[in-house]
């Protein structure tokens, strides 16, 4: 499938994953409408993304665990670029710790974002899709999305969150022709997994975010007739 002149919609564009995911999109010709709550990480992101490609590129902070501020920009984004064909729900955060530990805020706070943002912004795109019987839907998740290890409650619970939705939305829209994919990378060198205290080894033998967005293209370029469901991405040789 051509990508060519496709708008796509990516959360948590600012840095890391959904940063080289929006270069990696731009690179085949897609217009963006990036979305974070830093919005000097989004301008600088955009005026990049401008001069590198010939794209349109809009952006928009917002949170994506507030249901208001998900439908204002998505409108906004929408009013900009027209309805996304294609939409990444990327953004996300990780603390771990015990279930006794963890201040409920905290615990509270990673399910809101990952899994209700998850749902927030997927419910702001989905219409448009369902009217025009097209469109893509990319969940990150995550390894810890399919197996829970001490201390991962919160993180893992969000995770295992988005797969159940994904599949539930794939089962529910596949007939709108709408496919719907969820990723689940093991560690990849981000800012998210330094704060996590996850980067092991030496970073040359990690992932970079660059790998996840070549993934995703590969499989953004399959035939529209099929889609992959669920695809894990690891590194080979961790150190
Ligand atoms: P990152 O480098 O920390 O980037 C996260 C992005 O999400 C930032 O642009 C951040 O911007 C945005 N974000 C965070 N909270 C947000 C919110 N409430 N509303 C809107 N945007 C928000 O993280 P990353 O490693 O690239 O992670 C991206 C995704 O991959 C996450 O869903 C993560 O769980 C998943 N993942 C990561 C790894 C890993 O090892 N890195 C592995 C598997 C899966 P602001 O802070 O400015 O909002």
């Amino acid at each position: 499938m051509d990508l060519k002149d496709k708008v796509a919609v990516i959360t948590g564009a600012g840095k890391g994953i959904g940063r080289a995911i929006a270069e990696a999109l731009a690179a085949q010709g897609v217009h963006l409408g990036l979305i974070s709550r830093t919005g000097s990480d989004l301008s600088a992101a955009a005026e990049r993304l401008k001069k590198g490609h010939n794209v349109r590129v809009q952006f928009g902070a917002a949170d994506v665990s507030r249901r208001t501020e998900v439908e204002t920009v998505i409108g906004q984004l929408r009013s900009e670029l027209g309805p996304a064909d294609i939409l990444i729900n990327n953004a996300g955060v990780a603390k771990f710790g015990t279930v006794a530990d963890m201040p409920p805020e905290d615990w509270e706070r990673i399910v809101q974002v990952n899994l209700m943002g998850t749902y927030y912004v997927t419910r702001a795109v989905l219409p448009d899709m369902i009217q025009r019987n097209s469109g893509n839907i990319v969940n990150i998740s995550s390894t810890a999305g399919e197996r829970g290890s001490a201390t991962t409650s919160a993180y893992s619970a969000s995770k295992f969150g988005v797969m159940g939705l994904t599949e539930s939305l794939m089962q529910e829209v596949r007939k709108n022709n709408i496919r719907v994919t969820a990723l689940t990378p093991s560690t990849v060198n981000t800012e998210l997994a330094a704060k996590a205290g996850l980067k092991i080894g030496d970073e040359e033998h990690m992932m970079q975010p660059e790998d996840v967005a070549q993934l995703l293209i590969a499989m953004l370029k399959l035939p529209q007739r099929v889609f992959v469901k669920q695809a894990g991405l690891w590194m080979t040789n961790p150190q």
